[in-house]
């Protein structure tokens, strides 16, 4: 088993989590896999950071199947008996003219954002060592859908004793109140990509109150963060920041010292601790 430290960014072959990847690849003191759903996107993109100079790992990840998740848990298991830092930077987003029904667009996009990074964390987080490092990549839409939600809904996520179940049944509410048309009625904001996003943030939240409950002495850090508006196929030519500057905070927060004690549990956006 090697005891080399490893990290693990999903979604990573473009855009921010590419950025990440990069990145990491020039600071971070051991091995840095880049992760695809598509191998031959995902070795593609090795070979640029490659032809760098740089050298990522490759493994494959669908964060969407479960399959795909253990297969990457148990490589972890057996190569290096766990991990070290894990980006979940993977994500999708509807595009505002899209004519796709909000319902399933609803589905969708909290499958993968909400579910699909829930799923990750309960494979991988059970891994991560000592000291190590998560980074959940939300959005700053998430706060601004916070806010566009009913007070009672407010109060729920900004609850500081909330449960993860608790969380999921909101998440599939949302979903169920959507395809019944009743969901601003039920007080959720008309945006399904802010929904999830709020979903990671306070997903984020409670799992850093279980490490502090469980895990107190590994002195593991847990934050959510948003990279920004970043030039992406996801937010497109008109936003403000390269990828390299979207991947900044993520990057920041995934490399804090290992006597550092926070941020942990927090939403940070430019590297800078935000009121949820
Ligand atoms: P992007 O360019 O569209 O890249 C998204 C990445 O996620 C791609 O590699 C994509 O893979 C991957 N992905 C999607 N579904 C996946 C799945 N089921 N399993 C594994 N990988 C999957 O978007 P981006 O702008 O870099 O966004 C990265 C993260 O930052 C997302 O979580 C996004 O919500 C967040 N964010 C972005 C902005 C922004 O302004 N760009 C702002 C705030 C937050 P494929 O190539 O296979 O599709």
């Amino acid at each position: 088993m090697s005891s080399v430290p490893v990290a693990v960014v999903t979604g990573s072959n473009k855009g921010i989590g590419f950025a990440i990847v990069q990145a990491l690849c020039k600071q971070f003191p051991g091995d840095v896999y880049l992760t695809a759903r598509d191998p031959g996107r995902g070795q593609e993109a090795v070979a640029k950071l490659q032809k760098e100079g740089l050298n990522p790992l490759f493994h494959q990840l669908d964060i969407d199947d479960v399959q795909s998740i253990r297969a990457l848990r148990d490589f972890l298991k057996e190569k290096y008996g766990g991990l070290n830092v894990l980006v979940n930077n993977a994500g999708i987003a509807f595009k505002v003219h899209d004519t796709t029904p909000f319902a399933v667009q609803a589905e969708v996009t909290l499958k993968t954002n909400f579910f699909g990074t829930r799923n990750i964390c309960a494979e991988l987080l059970p891994l991560v060592k000592p000291h190590g490092k998560v980074v959940n990549v939300s959005s700053m839409v998430s706060s601004s859908a916070l806010g566009r939600c009913s007070q009672e809904l407010q109060q729920k996520f900004r609850s500081d004793t909330i449960t993860e179940d608790e969380l999921v049944g909101l998440m599939n509410k949302f979903v169920e109140d959507v395809k019944n048309n009743v969901h601003e009625k039920e007080g959720w904001p008309n945006t399904a990509y802010g929904v999830s996003k709020i979903g990671v943030t306070v997903l984020s939240r409670i799992q850093a109150r279980m490490l502090n409950e469980k895990r107190k002495g590994d002195h593991i850090l847990l934050n959510a963060c948003c990279p920004g508006w970043v030039r992406t196929d996801m937010a497109g030519p008109q936003a403000t920041k390269s990828p390299d500057e979207g991947a900044e905070t993520p990057v920041y927060l995934a490399l804090l010292p290992s006597d550092a004690d926070g941020p942990h549990g927090q939403f940070v956006s430019n590297k800078t601790v935000q009121r949820w």
